[in-house]
């Protein structure tokens, strides 16, 4: 039988914890897994699943409900900046005392509790009571990308559901399931890193391809001079811009296709707008440093693929001190020791273009 977690591709230990869990819940859960593991999906699913008679139809009024984000007894947390502030999860803390509308539950959704001011543990003491005292019809979804050891006392009050990142094979599963064709799906899930947000937007992304030429031909293009290695920099700067066009269409079509669910029962705007753009916001700045990070993973496999057809060279012919292929090893090492680097300062905040210019710099010396 088909129900709400059947989308949910890839999470199979996640899903049977939630099928087992929507018959008897809990007052509080920690989703947690990396980006793109389909968490938001999850907590979406599982909402739907508490507030149906038959735990997750998926077509009934109750879950049509909470799939289209209009039950009024579903709220996602708004918070006011990038992080969790003790302000917002007072307010969190008022709304999870309210009685539910409806006949189910009240399900409180706040995402990324590790986000929170400052770096600091997120012992709003406001969060902890709602947590340690619930109200007994009120349910909490928290979610959360990484579970440190500041999240402890927050972990202590949940059960924890884990998701994974997830495979190739169950990316591309997910892409076809969406549409795709076996080609598009297969080099959109190749590049994607584990991340089905990711692979979503790539699926969509008729650049890619070049994008990933782009990146492939850099050692080749590289001629030793600033000017050139500051021209390639720059081409993978707006090369990177186009990749953004598809999730900024994407969001805008999330934003209209809400805005019409809520006119359809009668509401005269989205409830959680603001914090839906703020997300929005993130997810596009996270989806350029995912970029990124993608280039610097295909740059590697051809400084190392070069290494090793050195390498074989090298053995064959018996040279072992001076000649091309020598030369190419050392560089190619060199190469990588600077894209390691490279990784790192990614880390680090630092210029999207400063970093390719140096970067494209240090390689075109070599
Ligand atoms: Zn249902």
């Amino acid at each position: 039988m088909s129900d709400v977690f059947d989308a949910l591709v890839g999470q199979d230990r996640a899903v049977a914890a939630l099928r087992q869990h929507v018959r008897h819940p809990v007052h509080a859960y920690l989703f947690s897994g990396p980006t793109g593991s389909n968490v938001n999906d999850a907590v979406v699913a599982f909402a739907a699943a508490l507030q149906c008679r038959q735990f997750g139809c998926g077509t009934c009024e109750s879950c049509r409900k909470v799939l289209q984000h209009v039950d009024p007894d579903v709220h996602v947390a708004e918070r006011a900046g990038v992080s969790w502030r003790v302000d917002d999860l007072r307010e969190v803390d008022r709304i999870s005392r309210r009685r539910p509308l409806g006949a189910g539950y009240q399900v409180m959704i706040i995402n990324d509790i590790d986000l929170t001011v400052s770096g600091a543990a997120p012992s709003a003491p406001a969060l902890l009571k709602s947590l340690e005292e619930p109200p007994t019809k009120t349910i909490f979804l928290l979610t959360a990308e990484e579970v440190s050891d500041a999240l402890d006392t927050i972990v202590s009050r949940c059960v924890e559901i884990k998701f994974q990142a997830m495979s190739e094979a169950d990316l591309e599963e997910a892409l076809r399931r969406d549409g795709a064709s076996a080609e598009v799906a297969q080099t959109a899930a190749r590049s994607a890193g584990g991340n089905l947000t990711r692979a979503r937007v790539l699926v969509r992304d008729p650049s890619l391809g070049d994008r990933l030429d782009t990146w492939r031909s850099v050692p080749e293009h590289l001629k030793g001079t600033a000017s050139g290695a500051a021209r390639i920099a720059l081409e993978i700067s707006s090369a990177i811009d186009a990749a953004m066009a598809p999730l900024e269409v994407m969001h805008a079509e999330e934003i209209a296709r809400r805005t019409r669910e809520a006119k359809d029962v009668g509401l005269r705007s989205v409830g959680n707008r603001k914090e839906i753009e703020a997300q929005f916001k993130r997810e596009e700045r996270r989806f350029r440093a995912e970029e990124l990070h993608f280039g610097l993973s295909v740059l590697t496999g051809v400084y190392r693929d070069r290494m090793m057809t050195a390498l074989i060279e090298l053995e064959k012919s018996g040279d072992s001190t001076e000649g091309r292929a020598h030369y190419r090893v050392s560089s190619s090492l060199q190469a990588l020791d600077i894209l390691v680097e490279t990784n790192d300062r990614l880390s680090t905040n630092i210029d999207e273009s400063l970093l390719l210019v140096d970067l494209m710099l240090a390689l075109s010396q070599l």
